[in-house]
């Protein structure tokens, strides 16, 4: 055997070894790749340069993060408009926020144009490596692709147009980065925001079945509905609302009377606990504001719902009490952030 064709055999074997890697042993590269919607890259569009070198970094992201951009359910949907939301958000993150660039990966119109938001994000969707870090949601912006939908999906749900495409391209990125579609998440699970507004972010268990579905897979119920926290806020009442109140106090924040409304009074509570924190800045989406906002959702539970210990007494212990009542539970020896969240759930 000459050097050559024994330098060709070589090369197949790497070659083989490689692509089982990659597959990481069960063929799902195969199974998983799709066709994506038709994504419009930075050039395309006309974006301006980002400054200075965005940071990549050589692994794949585990998650996807759905935003709405809270502006205006806008009537037109042609690419022109399509590109003047884009540079719209482009001029808001790097004027008013001071980023390098757009902040989040993906942007899709209510026309069902979709859009690459940060320079290199499409193009190393495309090799299925790599991540660019975006700018979309503090502590999860080299983890999870951000992806950016026109409107504000509080009281109506996002055109179908749109709802197409956000599928598309979430089944796409899932495939090319083997992203699981049960990793699919709002911005409210991470943030105090409304993002991606009620009805965008009750419509995820269905996004996840659907993408899983583009993919050839089946989802079991509570991957598709995971537990959650959920989103306080002014004129909420109830249980949870007094649960949180016993937290507020058990943290220490003063003025908190626990009479489970969620009154105006309560907001300036919050806000002043997450600005101590913290909390609440570098908000992505237009017209939502900048700094804490009072809401309690994502990041604030995870800093109040400490572990709780049966038997230990005070607000905390008040907070679990509340949310046991009537559900003729046992109370659990440790209360975890896992279980927080269950028995946060109605
Ligand atoms: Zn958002």
């Amino acid at each position: 055997m000459g050097p050559l064709s024994r330098r060709g055999l070589l090369l197949g074997g790497l070659t083989l070894a490689g692509g089982g890697f990659l597959a990481g042993g069960l063929g799902l590269d195969e199974a998983w790749a799709i066709d994506g919607p038709t994504i419009i890259s930075c050039d395309g569009w006309g974006s301006r340069r980002n400054r200075g070198v965005l940071p990549v970094y050589d692994r794949r992201p585990v998650k996807i993060l759905v935003h709405h951009t809270a502006t205006p359910n806008a009537k037109v949907t042609t690419r022109d408009a399509a590109v003047r939301l884009a540079r719209s958000i482009q001029n808001f993150h790097m004027d008013r926020r001071g980023w390098p660039d757009t902040g989040q990966h993906f942007t899709v119109s209510r026309g069902g144009i979709v859009l690459e938001g940060r320079h290199r994000s499409l193009e190393f969707v495309r090799v299925g490596r790599w991540q660019v870090e975006g700018a979309h949601c503090t502590g999860q912006n080299v983890v999870a692709i951000g992806i950016e939908n026109e409107g504000t999906y509080t009281a109506v749900n996002p055109p179908g147009v749109l709802w197409e495409k956000l599928r598309s391209l979430c089944a796409y990125l899932c495939g090319q980065y083997r992203i699981r579609p049960t990793q699919i998440f709002g911005h409210r699970d991470f943030k105090d925001t409304a993002c991606p507004g009620d009805k965008l972010y009750a419509a995820l268990p269905r996004l996840r079945s659907e993408v899983a579905g583009l993919l050839g897979q089946k989802l079991k119920k509570a991957t598709v509905d995971p537990v959650a926290w959920p989103l306080l806020r002014i004129a909420d009442r109830g249980q949870r609302v007094l649960a949180a109140q016993h937290l507020l106090r058990a943290a220490g924040v003063p003025g908190i009377v626990p009479d489970g409304r969620f009154t105006r009074e309560l907001a300036d509570a919050v806000r002043a606990f997450q600005a101590e924190r913290g909390f609440g800045r570098d908000d992505p989406d237009l017209d939502s504001g900048d700094g804490p906002n009072g809401m309690i959702g994502g990041e604030t539970w995870p800093a109040l719902a400490r572990p709780v210990r049966a038997g230990e007494g005070g607000e905390a212990q008040r907070a679990v009490e509340v949310l046991l009542r009537g559900r003729n539970k046992p109370v659990p020896d440790v209360v975890t952030p896992e279980i927080w969240q269950r028995l946060l759930t109605p």
